[in-house]
């Protein structure tokens, strides 16, 4: 691979992170992009100022949306230390998305390196209050401009980085989620394990209708038979039943959370009963009314744990410790959150140290 070339903007004042950062509204000063083409494969490697960009409209991304993309974060430990939170997972699983729309894949090893030196020279960006962070949004998007089907022959890949806020600024607060069994957000064997924009347009209308009706999300049902549930919109799911906590399986419509995957190792890592199976709709309204649920909640890299107050399901309402986030929620909560600003030990080698480096400029 060629080296990254540098072309960076001098700073003449030091950076300053803006007040109530929220979530991806704002951005670094620079993006990493790289370009491919069938000739000559991943090349031109920058690092450059953000700006917009200047694309063809007939660009098949736009009218065929063949695209891909990733989200995790980089934190500033209490050592302040710059971190990681499980990177080569993340450029795995976009690999593995890639692979799926026929994106060409991209060398794990030097994208975890261009990562690593954007971050390097963002650094100053990285909030540093508990529940801050800088969230790394890499993307790919097919380039050619054709309007005939097919994969394209030229791609961009862009990581753009923008610092967001705690996604519970006033504490910990339960989700109210309604049940989706009008839509269906993917099928087994179709993309639902890739993180592809297509996942996002078919879940939008769906969003916005539960939203009308005071819920925050839906949690979708299999795309077959509308029977097992998979997931929320951007959470993976989990149910506390009275003996063992759940997540439903891997199927290949469901998309394999790296949040999903952390909690799973805590719970066990705590000697807590977790499975992996499939689970109905039916067997959690069953088990609720049995007084068998002891409450839901999701995981995602945005809010790493959020706690489900409510699910309602064709009308039938189930509250969960009266809309109070369960002690389970906090504690896995707390944890994560505490290996990410290095307060406790990471036991798993989930954060990764970015090398700070002064780069010439
Ligand atoms: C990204 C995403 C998740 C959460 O995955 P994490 O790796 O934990 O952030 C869950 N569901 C969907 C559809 C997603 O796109």
């Amino acid at each position: 691979m060629e080296k990254i070339k540098y072309d960076l903007v001098a700073r003449k004042e030091p950076v300053k992170i803006p007040k109530n950062l929220g979530f991806g509204k704002y951005f670094t000063d620079h993006v990493f992009e790289m370009d491919y083409s069938n000739e000559k494969g991943w090349h031109n490697p920058t690092i450059k100022k953000l700006e917009n960009l200047s694309i063809h409209p007939g660009s098949m991304y736009f009218h065929y949306g063949q695209g891909v993309f990733e989200g995790l974060k980089a934190f500033k430990t209490d050592a302040g230390e710059v971190v990681i939170f499980r990177p080569e997972k993340h450029i795995q699983r976009l690999n593995n998305s890639a692979r799926r729309v026929c994106i060409p894949e991209v060398d794990n090893e030097f994208l975890h390196y261009a990562l690593s030196e954007l971050i390097s020279i963002e650094r100053d960006w990285i909030p540093t209050e508990k529940g801050e962070s800088l969230y790394i949004r890499p993307f790919i998007f097919g380039s050619d401009s054709f309007l005939g089907v097919k994969p394209s022959s030229n791609y961009k890949l862009i990581i753009l980085l923008s610092p967001v806020g705690a996604y519970y600024p006033e504490g910990f607060k339960p989700v109210k989620i309604l049940v989706q069994d009008e839509y269906v957000r993917a099928v087994r064997k179709g993309l639902g394990e890739c993180k592809t924009p297509a996942n996002y347009a078919a879940s939008l209308l769906a969003g916005e209708e539960a939203r009308k009706k005071g819920f925050t999300q839906v949690l979708w049902l299999d795309g077959i038979e509308q029977k097992y549930i998979e997931e929320v919109g951007t959470m993976n799911i989990f149910i506390k039943f009275k003996n063992e906590v759940v997540t439903p399986k891997l199927n290949g419509s469901i998309l394999p959370g790296v949040t999903r995957d952390s909690v799973i190792t805590i719970l066990k890592d705590w000697g807590i009963n977790i499975t992996e199976r499939l689970v109905t709709i039916d067997e959690v309204v069953t088990e609720y009314k049995n007084g068998n649920v002891d409450g839901v909640f999701g995981t995602g890299t945005a809010a790493i744990i959020s706690s489900v107050g409510w699910l309602n399901f064709k009308g039938f309402e189930m509250t969960f410790n009266n809309g109070e986030p369960g002690d389970l929620d906090k504690k896995l909560f707390d944890e994560i959150t505490s290996i990410h600003y290095g307060q406790i030990e990471d036991r798993h080698n989930w954060l990764t140290h970015v090398e700070v480096k002064e780069i010439e400029v």
